[in-house]
């Protein structure tokens, strides 16, 4: 019996990414959304929206007594959004990865933000930071019926 069909293997973690707005602005959706094919991670929802401002509240929560907090919320709501959920093996950890630093003028050449960016508060992308703020975030942003739950037998880790 080949692994991928095995239960074990078929649940897989999922995170949620955000090619934030001056990402969309800046038409860097395409290339964000290869990064995580080619790494091998399977999009099982993708929706651009203009995010509600009750959905970023509970988003950045944690960050509301923040001095940034009202930048962040107008930036985040300064144009659309694509919001994605993305599955894997350690795709919460291996996104991160991906993305780099969340100052990007710190972030290593190689990462998204370390590729596309250079400043902290216009730094392109979101991704989830733990497994369960990533539980937490695809519950806010995506509705059961948005998420695909698809078999990849092309290639699956
Ligand atoms: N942010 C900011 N100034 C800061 C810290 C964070 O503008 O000093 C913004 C930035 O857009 C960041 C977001 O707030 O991505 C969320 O902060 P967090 O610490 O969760 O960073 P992330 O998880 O996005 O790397
Ligand atoms: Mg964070």
């Amino acid at each position: 019996r080949h692994f991928s069909s095995s239960a074990a293997f078929r649940i897989q973690e999922r995170t949620l990414i955000a090619v934030k707005p001056d990402g969309v602005q800046r038409r860097l959706v395409g290339d964000i959304i290869k990064r995580f094919e080619q790494r091998g991670f399977k999009l099982v929802g993708m929706k651009m929206l203009q995010a509600p401002e009750g959905v970023l509240a509970d988003h950045y929560h944690d960050l509301r007594q923040k001095s940034f907090y009202p930048a962040l919320i107008r930036y985040m709501s300064s144009g659309p959004l694509v919001a994605m959920v993305w599955e894997g093996y350690n795709v919460v950890g291996t996104s991160r990865a991906m993305v780099g630093e969340t100052n990007s003028a710190e972030a290593k050449p190689g990462t998204i933000r370390g590729d596309f960016s250079i400043h902290m508060s216009r730094n392109v992308i979101h991704a989830s930071d733990s497994v369960e703020v990533a539980q937490k975030e695809i519950s806010l942003w995506f509705c059961s019926s948005e998420l695909v739950d698809w078999d990849s037998n092309f290639y699956q880790v």
